[in-house]
C-alpha cells in the first residue's frame, strides 16, 4: 500500500502531467507572466462552470476575502458577523479593514455558522454577514439570505474550502456555493479542492457595478490605467498558476466525486458507532465536497487518538484546536466564551482523518480499521 498522506498531490500531478507541461510552456513561449490569455481564459472557464457572471482572479484566498470586503465601502467600526469555528483569515480581513468581527455560534451537525446565532447578533451597525461553507458543506444559505434581505445587509461566502458544492434551494433552484451571495471569495492554495501549484484565489459576484469596482480595487484602484480613483491592492493570479487551474477545472467534478465517495466509504465503516459522529451529509450529498472529512470523538479522548494513527503512519488534522474568540488576536473581554457553547465543544472533538482524490480502497480501509481498533 502507497504511504498515506493527508493531501496526494503528486499522484494527481501525475494523471495530468502533460497537459499541465503543455500549458506552462505556452505561457513560457509567450512571457506573459502577468495577466497573459492563460488568465483571462481560466476566468472564462471559471464563469462558465460556475455559471457566474464575473469571476475576478487574485493572488490568494485571503485577498479574496479583503478585496469582497472593501468592495462593500463600509465604514470603521461597522460590524460583520462570521463564524467562530473557521479558519482565521475570515476574521483577519474584518479586522484587518478596522471593521468590527461578530462571532458567532455554529451549528454542531454542520458545523457552519447557525442562523440563529446570526439573528440574535444583529445590532444597527451590522452590515454584513460572512457565511463560510466549512469542510465543503454549504451553510444554511436560504435562512443567511433571509435575513440579509430582512435586515438589509450584505452577504459574502467564504467558499474557500466548498469549490463545486451546489446549493439547491427550498424552491428547487439550483446555484454553485461562491455564487449565492453579493459576492464569494474562493481559494486555490494547492490543498485546496481546486489546487494551484502554489497561491491563487478568485473573487465570483453576479453583481455588474461591484464586479467594476472590485475590478478597479484589485488593481490599485484604476479604472484607467495610471489614474487611482479608490485606494486599491495588488492582487493577481500569476499567469502560470492559471495555466495550472485551467487544466485541473476540468477534472474538479470528478476530484470532486471522488471525495465523495472516499467519505460515503469512511462513514459505512463509522456509522453508529458510540464515539464517533460522522459528518451530516445533507439532502443528496450534492452539497458537500468534502474538503475534510471530519470526525467528532465523543466520550473517548481524541488527542489519543490522534497519536494513536500517527504511531501507524496515518496523518490526521485538527480543524481547528482553538475557537477565534479564544485565539489571542481575537480575544474580546466583554464577551464570555459561554456565548459558544458548541465551537467549545467543536475544538475537542473534531478529527479530519485524510481527504483526497487519490484515496484508495486499501487505504480507507487501513485508516478506518485503525481507528476502529484504537476504540476496541
Ligand atoms: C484556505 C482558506 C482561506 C484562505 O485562503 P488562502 O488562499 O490560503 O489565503 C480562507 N478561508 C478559509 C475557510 C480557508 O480554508
Amino acid at each position: 500500500m502507497k504511504k498515506i498522506q493527508m493531501v496526494d498531490l503528486k499522484s494527481q500531478y501525475n494523471f495530468i502531467k502533460k497537459e499541465v507541461s503543455d500549458n506552462m510552456l505556452q505561457v513560457f513561449e509567450s512571457s506573459t507572466f502577468v495577466n497573459g490569455p492563460m488568465v483571462k481564459a481560466f476566468q472564462a472557464d471559471m464563469e462558465n462552470y460556475l455559471n457566474v457572471k464575473h469571476v475576478i482572479p487574485c493572488a490568494n484566498g485571503t485577498d479574496a476575502l479583503q478585496i469582497s470586503l472593501m468592495g462593500f465601502n463600509l465604514d470603521p467600526g461597522d460590524e460583520v458577523i462570521t463564524s467562530d469555528f473557521t479558519f482565521a483569515a475570515t476574521a483577519e480581513v474584518i479586522s484587518l479593514l478596522k471593521l468590527k468581527p461578530v462571532l458567532v455560534d455554529v451549528d454542531p451537525q454542520t458545523f457552519n455558522i447557525d442562523p440563529e446565532a446570526v439573528e440574535k447578533a444583529i445590532t444597527s451597525k451590522t452590515k454584513a454577514i460572512i457565511p463560510v461553507h466549512l469542510f465543503g458543506q454549504c451553510a444554511a444559505m436560504d435562512s443567511i439570505l433571509e435575513l440579509a434581505k430582512k435586515y438589509d445587509l450584505f452577504v459574502l461566502e467564504d467558499n474557500a474550502q466548498a469549490i463545486g458544492a451546489t446549493h439547491t434551494f427550498t424552491n428547487g433552484k439550483e446555484a454553485k456555493t461562491g455564487t449565492l451571495g453579493n459576492v464569494g471569495a474562493t481559494s486555490f492554495f494547492p490543498s485546496k479542492n481546486l489546487g494551484a501549484y502554489g497561491d491563487g484565489g478568485a473573487v465570483l459576484t453576479n453583481d455588474d457595478e461591484l464586479a467594476h469596482y472590485i475590478r478597479a480595487i484589485v488593481n490599485h484602484g484604476m479604472y484607467k490605467r495610471y489614474y487611482h480613483d479608490v485606494v486599491g491592492v495588488n492582487s493577481r493570479l500569476d499567469t502560470l498558476q492559471a495555466s495550472i487551474l485551467k487544466v485541473k477545472l476540468q477534472y474538479l467534478d470528478f476530484y470532486n466525486e471522488r471525495r465523495k465517495e472516499a467519505a460515503i466509504r469512511y462513514s459505512d465503516y463509522f456509522k453508529n458507532h458510540q464515539n464517533l459522529v460522522t459528518p451530516h451529509i445533507a439532502g443528496a450529498c450534492n452539497s458537500h465536497v468534502f474538503h475534510q472529512y471530519t470526525l467528532r470523538v465523543i466520550n473517548s479522548d481524541r488527542d489519543a487518538l490522534v497519536d494513536y494513527l500517527n504511531k501507524r503512519e496515518i496523518p490526521c488534522g485538527i480543524y481547528y484546536p482553538v475557537p477565534l474568540h479564544s485565539q489571542k488576536a481575537y480575544i474580546d473581554p466583554k464577551i464570555d466564551s459561554a456565548n459558544f457553547p458548541v465551537t467549545n465543544q467543536l475544538v475537542k472533538e473534531v478529527i479530519s482523518l485524510p481527504m483526497h482524490s487519490e484515496l484508495t480502497h486499501d487505504q480507507i480501509d487501513f485508516i478506518t480499521s485503525t481507528v476502529l481498533e484504537f476504540f476496541t
